[in-house]
């Protein structure tokens, strides 16, 4: 057993499997918690003799206790979109879509403006639905639509106005503005001018903000387990979920650990955008809301053809896709950063999306003495195996979402037909990364899927495929599976490693925050098509039950 004297438990919870996530990948029988803290963990009767008058005992009848979820990379305050934008996640055409907007739109009389997500260009590959769609529905009020990985955005006439987008717009060097013949821009806009059309839009206000986080905490965080979570890409300036997240935090309100990573664009002053990270920076103080981390994009999107790629697109072999920055403008924001103490965060989807990283953080690391500590990259969907060995060496961190390692319907449609069959069926490495020595973290891109459940990940990291898709694919890369321990590890202490958290959270040992969670089946001895079967019964955050159900619904007291 080990233990920590000084706190007496409040809470043991015993006859379970403890899954430590530890150095030693140990295993106990009970944990006690006592003060917001992990207490002791061990064998059933070690643990239950430390119990006082006023612990509760909590026979878990061998269910799993495992570190709190940790998501390395996801938008947790775009939780915001659900409660004030129209979904268009239902929609199966732009037809679909375009009758969504004209309901809603009819609805909300009084919004001067309409936003909304989750269209698909798998409706339509290669151009994105047009302006004249949304035009006949909603004349007036200006319209932006984002797609469903976020990096496109549809827009009515309106909404290009205020944007200031129209036919004398240069094409910008950073994405696309998709054209009709006359020059006029047709409506869809890739990348940056889709970010640019956005700041044109009302933000979200501060109370919807609030309202927004509180939401993602009790129909997301809280029932899926996660305790701690990164929020990538708020603004500062911009995006008044920055302030939310403290309002919260002062009212007692947070059920989870926020990681905020302030984005670095590449169409604003790189000077001014540094000076206003570092003030964003010092509003965040913590203990569970800090904004060490500047997140920077190397490309888009497969879909878009915004990924970069070294070798052409398959439908678009005159395409590799353009870097976000033009010329070194990756490497002299990564520099930036450094210098000024952040830590780096880079989104990269193709291949030579990688490689710019990588020698991004090398310059930052040159910059710095070396002062570049974990630098994550995330998604990692087209991956060079001969880039490993570099990415390794420079420490930098893998923020994988294995909620894609899938052949079903998206692969088929907005995959295969852009990479082509053979450079598809090596997406997504997995093994290769930890046979490299590279510390890989679980994540979920939320809300890119709406439901980040860690269970679905840890599943898909280890089949590589759905179990419960009656069409029955073929696992994507099944060489790139893992086992489980490993997949548990990459949601709780390597996240926390990820996201230099690992001396508080991540792990199962005396002195470390409770942030923990009991999940009804034991992930380790059932097979791992049944682990979507197990779910969440009972999320600690800091010791106190934030979510509790079926028999532990009692212990959400308040
Ligand atoms: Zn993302």
């Amino acid at each position: 057993m080990s233990t920590d004297r000084a706190l007496a438990p409040d809470l043991i919870l015993t006859n379970a499997l403890v899954y430590a996530a530890d150095a030693a990948r140990s295993r106990h029988e009970a944990v006690a918690v006592g003060g917001g803290r992990v207490v002791a963990v061990g064998s059933a009767a070690e643990v239950e003799a430390l119990a006082g008058a006023g612990t509760e005992v909590v026979d878990l009848c061998g269910r799993l206790v495992l570190p709190g979820f940790i998501d390395a990379h996801m938008h947790a305050s775009a939780a915001v979109e659900e409660l004030y934008d129209v979904s268009l996640a239902a929609c199966r055409s732009v037809a679909d879509c375009v009758a969504a907007v004209a309901r809603y739109a009819g609805e909300h009389p009084e919004l001067p403006a309409v936003r909304g997500y989750g269209w698909s260009d798998t409706y339509m590959p290669r151009l994105g639905p047009a302006a004249a769609d949304l035009d006949a529905v909603v004349p007036d009020r200006p319209v932006i639509l984002f797609d469903d990985s976020y990096h496109s955005a549809w827009l009515n006439s309106a909404g290009l106005r205020r944007a200031g987008i129209g036919a004398a717009t240069p094409d910008p060097g950073n994405g696309v503005i998709e054209r009709l013949p006359d020059g006029n821009p047709a409506g869809t806009l890739r990348e940056g001018p889709s970010a640019l059309a956005e700041r044109a839009f009302p933000p979200y206000t501060l109370e919807q903000a609030r309202e927004g986080i509180l939401h993602f905490q009790r129909t997301v965080a809280a029932p899926y387990g996660l305790t701690t979570v990164q929020d990538a890409n708020p603004r500062p300036g911009r995006d008044a979920a920055l302030e939310a997240f403290e309002v919260l935090q002062a009212a007692g309100e947070l059920t989870a650990r926020y990681c905020l990573s302030l984005w670095i664009m590449e169409d604003q002053p790189l000077d001014e955008q540094i000076a206003a990270a570092v003030d964003e920076r010092a509003r965040h103080t913590g203990p569970l809301v800090r904004a060490a981390w500047a997140k920077l994009f190397a490309d888009g999107v497969i879909e878009g053809h915004t990924a970069v790629l070294k070798e052409p697109y398959a439908d678009a072999p005159e395409m590799c896709g353009d870097p976000v920055w033009s010329g070194d403008g990756l490497l002299r924001a990564s520099v930036a950063a450094a210098k000024a103490g952040f830590r780096l965060h880079y989104h990269a989807i193709g291949d030579a999306a990688t490689a710019l990283c990588l020698d991004a953080i090398e310059a930052a690391a040159a910059a710095t003495g070396g002062a570049v500590e974990r630098p994550l990259i995330t998604h990692l969907q087209v991956v060079d195996l001969d880039d490993l060995p570099r990415f390794a060496s420079l420490g930098a961190v893998a923020a994988v979402q294995p909620n894609w390692f899938l052949k079903e319907e998206l692969y088929r449609t907005r995959q295969v037909p852009y990479l082509g069959e053979e450079r598809a069926e090596r997406e997504y490495p997995m093994r290769s990364l930890f046979d490299h020595g590279i510390l890989v973290a679980g994540a979920s891109d939320y809300p890119v899927p709406p439901a980040p459940d860690p269970l679905i990940g840890i599943q898909r990291g280890v089949l590589r495929r759905d179990p419960t898709d009656a069409s029955e694919p073929e696992p994507l890369w099944p060489e790139e599976a893992v086992p489980v321990e490993w997949m548990l590890d990459a949601y709780t202490i390597n996240a926390a490693r990820a996201l230099g958290l690992e001396g508080e959270v991540g792990s199962l040992e005396p002195g470390k925050v409770a942030d923990l969670v009991v999940v009804s089946r034991d992930l380790l001895s059932i097979s791992p098509e049944e682990i979507t079967t197990a779910a969440v019964e009972l999320t600690l955050f800091g010791g106190r039950p934030v979510y509790a159900a079926g028999p532990f619904a009692g212990l959400a007291g308040d």
